[in-house]
């Protein structure tokens, strides 16, 4: 299956990917991961990157697509990928179609994760991750960057679940819950068995 699971910042998008990719047996290719992998490596892509990460503005399109293209290429997501933070405009999702559509390929699902505003800056301004051993916050969900992370969100990565939404692509899953009340959700909409609820896109 090649699967986008949209959402903003905070909705539990990465633990889900996990979980999600890790019962249909596609890889999780998350963009945020990605980069952050070359911020902390130094690498030239990190360099060109990290001022964006740290002002939690989007990475310029040119770069995130070639990056995912080169991703795709790979053995592994040849039969299957769930995308986790990408597209994050519709520039990006129309050259997601196109590049996937030179392969003979398209989306079978896209589902956006929701969760109102209040939460997600609870959820953001509470997460902590484990570096080295360490609890440490990612320099992202500093307070005034969860603001204007959400607002990239509200004002560029919203409209991509319209764009989807005219494709029939789009199922919205309500993502307040607990981990595996939500992860039955969201296989539910993507129709697989072990969804638990019905097999319709959950209702908001
Ligand atoms: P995430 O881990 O998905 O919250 O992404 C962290 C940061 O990586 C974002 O705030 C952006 O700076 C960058 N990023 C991740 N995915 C994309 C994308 N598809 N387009 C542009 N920037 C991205």
């Amino acid at each position: 299956m090649r699967i986008v699971l949209l959402g903003p910042p905070g909705a539990g998008k990465g633990t889900q990917a996990q979980i999600i990719a890790g019962t249909l047996g596609v890889p999780a290719i998350s963009t945020g991961d990605i980069f952050r992998a070359n911020v902390s490596g130094q690498t030239e892509l990190g360099k060109k990157v990290k001022t964006f990460l740290d002002a939690g503005n989007l990475v310029p399109d040119e770069i995130t697509v070639a990056m995912v293209k080169d991703r795709l290429a790979e053995a592994d997501a040849e039969g299957g990928f769930l995308l986790d933070g990408f597209p994050r405009s519709i520039p990006q999702a129309e050259q997601l179609r196109d590049s996937l559509g030179e392969l003979g390929h398209k989306l079978d699902r896209v589902v956006e994760l929701v969760v109102e505003e209040d939460e997600l800056v609870r959820r953001l301004s509470g997460r902590r991750m484990i570096v080295d051993g360490k609890e440490v916050q990612r320099d992202d969900d500093k307070p005034e960057t969860v603001r204007h992370r959400l607002s990239v969100y509200r004002e560029q990565t919203a409209p991509v679940a319209g764009f989807y939404e005219g494709e029939g692509l789009l199922a919205r899953v309500d993502a307040i819950g607990e981990i595996d009340e939500v992860t039955s959700r969201v296989l539910a909409a993507l129709g697989v068995e072990g969804g638990g609820e019905a097999g319709q896109p959950a209702a908001v």
